[in-house]
């Protein structure tokens, strides 16, 4: 048999069928810890969202700067999967499937599958904040069942008294969003209370992974460090989106405290710029991976080089 017809051979019994064409997890080290970004779909929001403290023609302008619509938003949504000391934690979990007009997000649960992550090794959970879509992926039907009765879920002990009465008075949210907010942050306490181990400013939950609060987008808003051998990644929620990098000070329709969302995102991103570490986030394009770069007062994006 000919060199070449066995590896036709090969590759016909090795063939497999496609997964979804368009990639949707990525694997990073840091050190000996194992990060994995994976999306959890796009959501479609009207684009006035990304900036409400400015004149709408300044903000059109800007997204037609970017080739993005002035009317709607495929907003991208990512969670984290972060594995080290034997502990396995998902870093926020995505929109769920409780709202049928936001079709293309809430695919967390089959593709943490699809990457080989069974609910039921996941021994910890850190939600950045309790908006819906970093928190509805644990509300969808059957997800509670397969996970372990152990399981702990950090956040802010302030996140979880904001949701016991939330003030929307700063927000620009579109028509709907406070009270699918209200009602999806209820749920949430409902079904997971026993399960939620709050912290006041900072929690270690596993080695080099380190949780903080920073408050801002709301009130017990919260970032998680990971550092190993040298290298660092900060999974920084929703303290930064595509716009923050070159308008830091523009207010964000889904802050709650929009001043000091401005101060803690400039702040973050000149801790990234001095120190040339990775920075993921949830609503940045997959994979997200990006450093920061200064450019006089404000900042650039540098996504990283995929490493295949
Ligand atoms: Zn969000």
């Amino acid at each position: 048999m000919s060199a070449q017809s066995s590896s036709a051979t090969r590759l016909r019994t090795t063939a497999v069928e496609p997964d979804e064409m368009v990639p949707s997890r990525y694997a990073q080290k840091v050190g000996a810890i194992d990060v994995l970004v994976i999306s959890d779909g796009v959501l479609p929001i009207p684009s006035r969202t990304i900036a409400h403290n400015i004149e709408p023609a300044v903000r059109t302008a800007w997204l037609e700067h970017e080739f993005l619509s002035p009317e709607m938003l495929e907003w991208p949504l990512n969670v984290a999967v972060v594995r080290s000391g034997g502990r396995t934690i998902l870093i926020d979990a995505g929109m769920g499937t409780e709202f049928p007009d936001l079709p293309k997000s809430g695919q967390l649960i089959h593709r943490l599958e699809a990457a080989g992550i069974d609910l039921a090794s996941v021994t910890d959970v850190v939600l950045t904040h309790m908006h819906m879509d970093h928190v509805g992926g644990l509300l969808v039907d059957g997800v509670k069942e397969q996970l372990r009765p152990d399981l702990r879920i950090h956040v802010a002990a302030a996140e979880v008294k904001f949701w016991e009465s939330p003030d929307f008075s700063r927000v620009s949210m579109p028509p709907g969003f406070p009270d699918a907010l209200r009602k999806t942050a209820k749920q949430f306490v409902a079904e997971y209370g026993s399960k939620l181990r709050t912290f006041e400013d900072e929690v270690e939950v596993a080695p080099g992974v380190v949780v903080t609060r920073t408050g801002g987008h709301t009130p017990g808003h919260s970032i998680v460090r990971v550092a190993s051998g040298g290298d660092r990644l900060t999974f920084a929620g929703d303290l930064v989106f595509a716009v923050g990098f070159e308008h830091p000070d523009w207010f964000n329709g889904f802050e709650h405290d929009p001043e000091e969302a401005v101060r803690v995102r400039t702040s973050l991103l000149r801790e990234l710029a001095a120190n040339g570490s990775l920075l993921v986030a949830p609503h940045l394009p997959f994979p997200s991976i990006a450093r920061v770069a200064a450019d006089g007062d404000v900042f650039r994006c540098v996504p990283a080089m995929w490493d295949y």
